[in-house]
């Protein structure tokens, strides 16, 4: 069983670490906020005053952070007291950039590193079933494996250093445009007269059928566990939506793409989240009656 050391016990890497205890292995925590320590310490992670002696005796160092300048700072204080062949995953949601500079940044210091970002929210993280979109060498992939089962449903090796990120990115960008043209929709199908279980039932045996709907359906009753049936309580939060489609806006930006719906749902979802981060991303139905 390997020692892995896990930084960032939050709503998602708490859950996380919960997972790879119960798979045996050793977890030795950090996290500067003492209620996420707590909860960790609850779930069997030895936990650490500084994230340096919590990655001293680590094979393995899995990093959940909020953003990219917290993971690169954090990697400049962690690479050096790392031991020899220790393996870096970061699990994070950040550019694509920000990704490639940290696989350069452990590449410096002797390091394999690999971004492995999730989708799966919560319930994926606790239920061990969340989705890694890794980017990185095919030994470190071979050999980060066995550390991403227990947390996983699903394990995709993307390509090189950044490939996860990108994978993700464009998956949310997709997702955010159809979960809008998914609202708009529903509110002309009332406009026309027509029942939300009838156009559920014709879409998803159709052409447009998508997660938006099948699953995440913006209207009450079609689909009793979306969360329009329970005041658009997340599911996904809008916050975290308006955060990935920035990073989707900075892709689009840095190699010069065009993605005009993509653009357009980033702006969208950044107006939305300034009065209603913390629901549910399908709740833009609401803006658009
Ligand atoms: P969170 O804010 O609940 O957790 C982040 C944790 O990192 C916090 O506990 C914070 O104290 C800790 N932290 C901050 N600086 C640190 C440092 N220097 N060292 C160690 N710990 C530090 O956020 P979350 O919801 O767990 O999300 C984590 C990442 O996963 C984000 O990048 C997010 O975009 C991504 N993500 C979240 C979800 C979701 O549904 N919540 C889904 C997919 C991906």
């Amino acid at each position: 069983m390997t020692t892995i050391a896990f930084l960032g016990l939050g709503n998602m890497g708490g859950p996380m670490a919960a997972n790879l205890v119960q798979a045996g292995h050793t977890v030795h925590g950090f996290d500067p906020v003492p209620e996420a320590v707590k909860t960790a310490q609850g779930n069997g992670v030895e936990t650490f005053p500084t994230a340096v002696e919590a990655v001293a005796a680590a094979q393995v160092v899995i990093t959940m952070l909020p953003s990219g300048a917290i993971v690169k700072s954090l990697y400049a204080e962690i690479l050096p007291a790392t031991q020899t062949g220790a393996l870096f995953i970061d699990s994070s949601t950040i550019s694509v950039d920000d990704a490639r500079a940290i696989h350069e940044q452990a590449a410096e210091h002797g390091f394999a590193q690999l971004d492995a970002p999730v989708s799966g929210g919560v319930k994926g993280a606790t239920a061990g079933t969340l989705a890694f979109m890794v980017g990185g060498e095919d030994d470190a992939f071979a050999a980060a494996r066995p550390t991403l089962e227990p947390m996983a449903g699903k394990v995709i090796h993307c390509g090189a250093a950044g490939a996860g990120q990108a994978a993700k990115v464009c998956n949310n960008m997709v997702l955010a445009v159809q979960q809008i043209a998914v609202g708009e929709a529903f509110v002309l199908a009332e406009k026309l007269g027509l029942s939300d279980q009838a156009l559920y039932d014709v879409i998803t045996g159709a052409t447009g059928n998508c997660w938006a709907v099948q699953t995440n359906c913006p209207v009450p009753g079609p689909v009793p566990t979306s969360p329009a049936n329970n005041d658009y309580k997340p599911g996904f939060a809008t916050a975290l939506m308006n955060k990935d489609l920035g990073l989707a806006l900075d892709a689009i930006g840095s190699t010069g793409s065009r993605a005009p719906l993509g653009t357009h749902a980033a702006q969208i979802y950044k107006s939305f989240a300034e009065q209603h981060g913390d629901l549910d991303f399908s709740a833009i139905i609401k803006t658009l009656h």
